[in-house]
């Protein structure tokens, strides 16, 4: 029987049908807008200023912090501003603006096609490249990749788990990786086992995907040490706690890492980077976004640089349709409603999906009617109702003491609520104030 998650967990409609576009390159903008809170944690701070010239792949902005990652320019060409520019909250954020002039690209990068699976760069050297190229968890989560590779004395890490999971209805961009660059996925996972001093690794693929398990069965033929683990199809799977549990049966317990069982978790997406920062000296500069919706014209999967604003990809799947509602950043279950369409692509656009207007319409909300469906589907194991109820009432204690700060956001209460209740909303306002609490009472 295959494997799945013990808690909860809902069957969202899939509607993947983007899943037979090949990834197609789009060309560099002409304007890059390069925001500087691309990842979880600090934000990166500039190291340009107006009128520098710059090449592609040239660092632009450093992290500074632990939990902090590096920027590269996506363009070559000349620093416009370093100002502010809309992000995909709708409010503006400090971004370094590049015109672009040319296709210069930093010494050093190996630009060609031709597979480099000879590894010869170090365990240190590896963790430092992944650091220097500026990778972060590209399933969206956007955590440094260097900072969850480095694991604690006291802690040993026993398996890498590749996340090839994508159990967001609509997002492809992760299937389209595993058909079209297995191979370099396979050298991805053996520098992140390197680095990771592991003797395992699974790579975990949703049985909806079967010529992507096959496919990556086939080319891990020669590596008995990277399990290809196919999964049941339940969201959300693709969360960390979830996926862990659903391979090995492990818990890990509430405000804790993935370390504090042994395993380390990495995307697909992260994995492919990781292979070209180390293999090809490429920093990560661009990724694959999927762009879709029901009534898009041409549904694709697009290699784009960073920086890129979204209009542009609208533009190239044949615009926004007619009895459009809103487009989201990201699957619709996690994702986020776009403000402004000059919002750029940035290390965490796994997506963009157009909603119609029957989809995007809020329904009316009711009184709760204490039906329990929410704690049935919630795979942390919580009770929506009542940590909602409780931000309602300002009751931070009681949000506290229910663990409001476990919820991971994966809407699975919300979705099946049948009074529409905004548990999420409330639940991330729970979670923003409980967390400004707690932080507080440690200083
Ligand atoms: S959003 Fe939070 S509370 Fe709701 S089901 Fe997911 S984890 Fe549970
Ligand atoms: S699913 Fe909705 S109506 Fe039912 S208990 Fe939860 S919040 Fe109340």
């Amino acid at each position: 029987m295959l494997k799945t998650f013990k808690l909860g967990g809902i069957h969202p409609e899939e509607n993947k049908i983007s899943k037979n576009s090949p990834i197609e390159e789009i060309e560099a903008p002409e304007t890059a807008y390069i925001l500087m809170n691309q990842n979880l944690g600090a934000p990166s701070v500039p190291v340009v200023s107006k009128g520098d010239k710059v090449k592609i792949g040239q660092l632009i902005a450093k992290g500074e912090a632990f939990i902090s990652a590096f920027v590269h320019s996506p363009v070559s060409g000349t620093v416009a501003a370093v100002d502010t520019h809309v992000d995909a909250t709708g409010y503006k954020r400090t971004a370094i603006i590049i015109n672009k002039e040319g296709d210069e690209w930093v010494d050093g990068v190996d630009l060609s096609d031709k597979l480099n699976s000879k590894i010869t760069a170090s365990k240190e050297e590896i963790l430092e490249i992944i650091k220097d190229s500026g990778i972060v968890g590209l399933g969206g989560a956007t955590f440094p990749a260097h900072v969850k590779l480095m694991v604690p004395k006291d802690k040993k890490a026993e398996y890498l788990i590749v996340n090839g999971v994508e159990c967001e209805p609509y997002l492809t961009s992760d299937y389209r990786l595993m058909l079209e660059k297995a191979d370099e996925i396979v050298v991805g996972v053996r520098l992140l086992m390197k680095a990771l001093d592991v003797p395992k690794a699974i790579i975990a693929i949703e049985n909806n995907k079967p010529d992507a398990i096959e496919h990556m069965k086939n080319k891990t033929v020669s590596y008995p040490e990277i399990l290809i683990e196919a999964l049941k199809v339940k969201y959300p799977q693709g969360a960390e706690k979830q996926l862990i549990y659903s391979l090995l049966k492990r818990e890990v317990p509430s405000g804790k890492l993935p370390i504090e069982v042994g395993c380390v978790v990495q995307n697909i997406g992260t994995t492919f980077a990781v292979y070209e920062a180390v293999q090809k000296n490429k920093p990560l500069i661009e990724r694959i976004v999927t762009v879709t919706g029901k009534k898009v014209k041409k549904p694709s999967n697009f290699k784009v640089r960073i920086g890129t604003p979204v209009s542009t990809l609208i533009e190239k799947v044949g615009g926004i349709p007619e009895g459009s509602g809103k487009v989201i950043s990201g699957g619709p279950m996690m994702g986020k409603s776009l403000a402004d369409l000059n919002t750029p692509v940035v290390k965490g656009t796994s997506g963009i999906v157009i909603f119609d207007e029957k989809e995007s319409k809020r329904n009316v909300t009711y009184n709760c009617i204490r039906c329990a469906r929410c704690t049935d589907v919630c795979p942390m194991g919580l009770q929506p109702y009542l940590l909602s109820n409780a931000v309602e009432n300002n009751a931070w204690d009681i949000a506290e003491k229910n663990k409001v700060m476990d919820c991971i956001e994966c809407g699975s209460c919300h979705y099946t609520c049948p009074s529409n209740r905004p548990l999420v909303d409330n639940l991330r306002i729970g979670k923003a104030k409980v967390g400004e609490i707690i932080r507080n009472r440690k200083n």
